[in-house]
């Protein structure tokens, strides 16, 4: 057995729409590389109804060119509704395909009550939990890069990895994504423990997961997270979930045979994935 437990429907910067036939096409494209389901888990800011309810958060940063950035970005990438995206995943579930109802969702900050009842309605089989922003810089975004120029690394690792904290101790999410997806364009700190530390801590709290993503390879040479970051996990007893973070279906399971390598590497015998929010575990092969 091996889940792809994280995967968007959509790429950036194109809304190809979400239907039946394309969902289709992710699981041919999984069945080619041996992957046994796909977790499908689109962006919360893909949806109409989480701008309506959110809209307005990045002004809270007090730089308003980044403010004015990440409003933009979040305007451009609203594609539907997400009580249509429940119900063409569900669609696909009744007519036997092996994908599961997931979100990715972005932590924001004193928006843990709005986001809980963005949620509710749905039965979410999976749900990640995701730091994209200290404030309104967007740290993974190459759009951001001037603003990376301005900050000092070490303080930006720190800021980042409290937020990851706060969210593994909400327990809103059963897995945080791509956990040091900061060094994606080369920014690392001397020392990445203090971030490591703060991740492990946090989910340590609430049971929640930790993702080992294959993005990483095709951004920056190394899966998200860092082995460092893998061992304390499987120190603190702490699940793992494998994904490809693909956004197209050419990416499905990419190289999750090296993210299986990683697990091992860190001391993992077996990952996971989420149904109904209740976390199943799986050997490793
Ligand atoms: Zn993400
Ligand atoms: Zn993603």
């Amino acid at each position: 057995m091996l889940v792809d437990a994280h995967v968007h429907l959509q790429p950036h910067g194109s809304k190809p729409p979400m239907t039946l036939a394309r969902i289709e096409e992710y699981v041919r494209a999984a069945e080619e590389r041996g992957v046994s389901a796909i977790c499908l888990t689109e962006h919360l800011f893909r949806f109409e109804e989480a701008f309506r309810a959110l809209h307005g958060w990045w002004d809270a940063d007090p730089d308003p060119r980044l403010a004015s950035m990440v409003g933009g970005y979040w305007q451009d990438h609203v594609s539907g509704s997400v009580t249509d995206y429940v119900r063409v995943v569900e669609q696909a579930k009744s007519a036997g395909l092996p994908v599961y109802l997931g979100i990715e969702m972005d932590w924001l900050p004193g928006k843990g009550d709005v986001l809980l009842d963005f949620l509710a309605p749905y039965d979410w089989d999976i749900v990640l939990g995701s730091v994209h922003y200290v404030g309104a810089f967007g740290i993974d975004d190459p759009a951001f890069l001037f603003e990376w120029e301005k900050r000092d690394i070490t303080t930006v690792w720190s800021e980042y990895g409290a937020l990851m904290h706060e969210l593994g101790e909400s327990g809103l999410a059963d897995v945080l994504t791509h956990p040091d997806v900061l060094k994606k364009q080369g920014h690392r700190p001397a020392d990445e423990t203090p971030l490591h530390a703060a991740i492990v801590d946090g989910a340590v709290a609430t049971g929640t997961a930790i993702e080992l993503n294959t993005n990483g390879l095709r951004r920056c040479d190394e899966i998200f997270p860092a082995m460092p970051l893998v061992e304390r996990a499987h120190s603190a007893g702490l699940a793992i979930t494998l994904a490809s973070d693909a956004h197209e279906p050419k990416y499905v399971g990419h190289e999750l045979d090296a993210a299986t390598a990683w697990a091992r590497a860190g001391g993992f015998t077996e990952a996971s994935y989420f149904v109904g929010r209740q976390r199943r575990g799986y050997e490793l092969e």
